[in-house]
């Protein structure tokens, strides 16, 4: 399965904002957009004025390094998104929120999503009692996630989970840390995803 596998600080100076794909280095002075707050590579510190097509293709990527999708696993979120009823950029987040990685990441079992999908990739989460390994599996209302017995003595999970509940868990889950269990109670609305981000501006970018 491919993926980025580069410098993931370089992708946050890219786009000027913390994507927080770094766990708990995120939160310290040591992580890059605090150092050095100016684009990477030789003429990262130049102050180009943006037009309005590279400002909606920055937004695209923004969103798209948050979750870790590729270009084309994208699009097909895109393309879902606008297939459904309401309003495709917020169709487009929920479809991305719903993702069994995010959840893991949100529910607070991982430091970052890069972690969480590793988890979910070595077939440590369970949906319902059953095993998925499939990182983009959309996760339903109602439908429970749990971490296998195995790994619930793992010193990082206990960590990211402490972090976690300090900053609180996401209104549409309920996590029973206990246990090492979540459950989506509500499908995210707008408001509950923390992303400071425009999705109009896709929105806009796939339908020229
Ligand atoms: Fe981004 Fe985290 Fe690296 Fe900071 S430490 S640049 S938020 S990945």
């Amino acid at each position: 399965m491919a993926r980025y596998t580069g410098a993931v600080c370089r992708l946050c100076r890219r786009e000027g904002m913390k994507l927080f794909l770094k766990g708990e280095r995120c939160f310290k002075e040591k992580c890059a957009v605090e150092r050095r707050a100016y684009a990477p590579g030789q003429h990262g510190k130049r102050r180009n004025k943006m037009q309005p097509y590279g400002q909606q293709l920055r937004e695209k990527q923004r969103v798209r390094r948050v979750y870790g999708v590729l270009e084309a696993q994208f699009r097909r979120y895109f393309a879902e998104a606008s297939r459904q009823k309401g309003v495709t950029g917020e169709n487009l987040l929920r479809l991305l929120e719903q993702r069994l990685d995010n959840v893991v990441y949100s529910l607070g079992f991982a430091s970052s999503r890069a972690q969480a999908r590793q988890l979910v990739l070595h077939g440590h989460v369970l949906v319902n009692g059953r095993k998925v390994s499939v990182p983009s599996f959309q996760v339903r209302v109602g439908q429970d996630v749990a971490l296998h017995e195995g790994l619930r003595a793992n010193t990082l999970v206990n960590e990211a989970l402490d972090t976690a509940q300090g900053r609180g868990v996401p209104p549409w889950l309920e996590l029973d840390a206990e246990n090492y269990r979540g459950k989506v109670i509500s499908q995210p609305t707008r408001e509950d995803i923390r992303l400071p981000i425009q999705e109009q501006l896709i929105v806009e970018l796939y339908s020229r």
